[in-house]
């Protein structure tokens, strides 16, 4: 498969050679390189072709068959020119080519730039969908195809990368074409050194039958003419499994290293199967739970009768009831003598745990007790002793739990609620405040399963896929501003019934988007359309005190209507709210809707969720409307999420900024990004094992290294 390519015995170039030193590559495209990410040469060869070519066979012009995609090499026959239109439609430039067997028409919206850079007799390649002149009978066009310069016919060099081969095309960076960067990367692999290190275990690259890694570089670079360009298009050829099945194993091995390391440190091993745990169990549950729930809590159990730290992601969607199985968790780690402690990413939703976590302890005697900042300094002491001294069995709060002189006498269990807004870190500091505590994480992103493993992959995975009984569906709409009256009407009715009702905006204070905000939206409604009805307002600029008595007044009922902020979005819990009228839906992001809507249909009466954004509303932020009217389903609207997103942004999470692969896609490869995830954590078995693949790793990428690095702290 080297064939073509040289394998060097003096000065080889070095995967970690900077670009800037690479043939072809000058300071200025080293810099729009290095834009990018790509430093190194290491780092340019896992920049892979997004596309190929067939330049073996070009269609000949005669024999182009109108609504089908072709490539067509042919010359300049006239380069036309370009042609102005009036009102707006910009300059099209038109050419002309032929091949001997036919002439061929293009033009360009545009187009203007190729003004001048065409001149009769140069060779092209043209590759486009071709269709049939609308107003010229019989006259084949392509309407801007894609196209590339080629040599004089005499320049062999030319041709060895653009022509009569299958050609890789590379998203161009900057002012990098892709016949430059096809160019340079051709260049690299010929002066590259021979012994490119391959880090993947010779068992399992024997396994799963794949090439070498200079094997596979040579390859998806520069496929050899047989191949099957279908394989290639579609990322699957021996050599693209082989890198993206790398990219994934690497990642997993590192979570998979870090997983163990953690194993290695004994745990608490609980009491879990007798009666009196049972029965403290029992007492708790103020509800027949789910099968779903039953089946967690086992799971769960299990883990914490284990002589090592649980690490387990609880994962359902918005309402599934995640947080009476921590609770119940909760019970058993109390009963055996140690404390729990909960940490939520808001007050409000510190505040709701808290109050929810009395109640239903106050039957078992556990003390539970709240850590937010803020309170004044008396407090803060008391509760900081009552946490020091073990009087404290259950202690919920916000990052104020991890601060440095909250410490606790005996830590057992660490639950992390809605871990999408915080990092590994922050679960990491909170668990340190115990001795390799038991720790739970959950989550109401839900992502399909084989992402969860990719985010949390350090972690088990327990999933609630089923809705508490007795929850009828929530109906949404989707309505315009101009509908704003017949809104309000509904939501007098449903208040009149004994309903409450949310109404969000997307901005605390009015600004220069010339968006509705909370505060002067919260006072127009309750003077002058809502006079006879008692309105609240909630935003994350209130104070402690001020967010708790409109939370608890809302929550009794006493306030009917609840005009808020997205600090809603997370956990609140009010079951007789059962509307919600979101305005600006349009900017808001699909899974922010979906959690906001989740606060909503918790209750036996029927809910209702209006959407309101402008008519005009296109593009994504209509698809978002429409999918929001067309599913509940969590699931369903992860991945629409994605499609629209793509994995990149979905992974522009706080955990994985950087992280995201280069080429490897969770969602397209998940098959091979499963059989990574078990061999990485087979290897893991043996840490000395291990421990040489990581080292080789290491040693053969920075790149890799920082991603490494990366993975093994979050
Ligand atoms: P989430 O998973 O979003 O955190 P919660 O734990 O807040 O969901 O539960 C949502 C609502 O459903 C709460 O009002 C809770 O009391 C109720 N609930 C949970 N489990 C059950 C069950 N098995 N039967 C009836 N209601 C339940
Ligand atoms: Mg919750």
């Amino acid at each position: 498969m080297a064939r073509g390519f040289r394998a060097h015995d003096s000065m080889p170039t070095m995967l970690s050679h900077p670009v800037k030193y690479l043939r072809g590559v000058g300071p200025q495209r080293a810099a729009l390189l290095e834009e990018r990410g790509i430093a190194t040469a290491g780092d340019l060869l896992g920049y892979l072709p997004f596309r190929y070519e067939d330049r073996v066979r070009f269609t000949r012009i005669a024999e182009i068959v109108p609504g089908q995609t072709h490539t067509v090499l042919a010359e300049v026959a006239d380069a036309g020119g370009t042609v102005r239109f009036a009102r707006g439609r910009g300059p099209i430039f038109h050419v002309t080519v032929r091949d001997g067997s036919g002439v061929l028409h293009a033009r360009f919206f545009h187009g203007a730039y190729l003004e001048g850079k065409l001149k009769p007799g140069q060779r092209l390649v043209l590759h486009g969908k071709a269709v049939l002149d609308a107003y010229r009978p019989g006259r084949i066009e392509m309407v801007n195809p894609e196209i590339e310069l080629v040599g004089t016919g005499d320049s062999a060099a030319a041709d060895s990368t653009e022509v009569g081969r299958i050609v890789p095309i590379y998203e161009a960076i900057g002012k990098i074409s892709s016949r430059m960067l096809r160019r340079v990367i051709y260049g690299l692999l010929d002066d590259l050194d021979g012994n490119l290190p391959d880090p993947l275990p010779e068992t399992i690259r024997e396994r799963y039958g794949l090439p070498s890694r200079r094997e596979a570089l040579l390859y998806a670079h520069f496929p050899p003419k047989g191949e099957n360009l279908e394989r290639l298009n579609s990322f699957r050829s021996p050599a693209h499994v082989r890198l993206i099945f790398e990219e994934f194993f690497y990642y997993q091995l590192a979570l998979a290293a870090r997983r163990s390391s953690e194993r290695r440190q004994p745990g608490i091993a609980l009491r879990v199967r007798d009666d009196k745990i049972r029965e403290a169990v029992k007492r708790v549950l103020p509800f027949k739970p789910t099968r779903a729930q039953k089946r967690v809590l086992g799971e769960i159990a299990a883990d914490l009768e284990r002589p090592l730290p649980m690490q387990r992601l609880l994962e359902g969607d918005v309402g599934s009831g995640k947080t009476i199985v921590a609770l119940e968790a909760a019970a058993i780690v109390i009963e055996n003598g140690y404390q729990v402690a909960l940490m939520a990413p808001t007050e409000i939703l510190a505040a709701q745990h808290f109050l929810s976590a009395r109640r239903v302890f106050a039957r078992a005697g556990y003390r539970a007790e709240l850590i937010v900042s803020g309170r004044n300094r008396a407090q803060r002491e008391g509760a900081a002793a009552r946490v020091a001294s073990g009087e404290a069995q259950f202690v919920v709060g916000t990052h104020a739990l991890i601060e440095d002189p909250l410490r606790f006498a005996r830590l057992g269990l660490v639950i992390v609620d809605e871990q999408h807004r915080f990092g590994v870190l922050q679960r990491k500091r909170l668990a340190e405040k115990g001795a390799s505590p038991h720790v739970l994480v959950m989550t109401a992103t839900p992502i399909p399963r084989t992402l969860a493993l990719t985010l949390y992959g350090d972690l088990d995975l327990s999933v609630i896929d089923e809705m508490p009984p007795g929850r009828t569906p929530i109906e949404t709409r989707w309505t315009s501003e101009d509908r704003l009256a017949g809104v309000w009407d509904f939501l007098r009715r449903e208040i009149a019934r004994g309903r409450q009702a949310y109404v969000v905006y997307p901005v605390i204070e009015e600004s220069k988007q010339e968006l509705k905000a909370a505060t002067e939206e919260y006072e127009r409604l309750s003077k002058n359309v809502f006079p006879n009805l008692r309105a609240g307002l909630l935003h994350g600029r209130l104070k402690n005190e001020e967010k708790d008595s409109v939370m608890e007044q809302f929550r009794r009922g006493e306030l009917q209507i609840l005009v808020a902020t997205t600090v809603i979005e997370v956990g609140v819990d009010v079951p007789n709210a059962t509307v919600m009228v979101i305005e600006h839906a349009d900017r808001f992001g699909l899974a922010q809707l979906h959690q906001l809507r989740g606060r909503i249909g918790r209750g036996k009466e029927k809910s209702h969720c209006i959407l309101v954004a402008p008519k005009t509303a296109a593009g994504e932020a209509r698809e978002r409307l429409e999918t929001m009217v067309a599913t509940s389903n969590g699931f369903e609207i992860a991945e629409r999420d994605l499609k629209l997103r793509g994995t990149g942004e979905f992974f522009g999470t706080r955990q994985h900024g950087d992280a995201a692969f280069s080429f490897a896609q969770p969602l397209r490869d998940h098959e091979l990004l499963e059989a990574a995830r078990r061999e990485a954590f087979a290897l893991a078995e043996d840490p000395a094992l291990a421990g040489k693949v990581i080292a080789r790793l290491e040693a053969a990428s920075p790149a890799w290294q920082k991603r490494y690095h990366l993975a093994s702290v979050g």
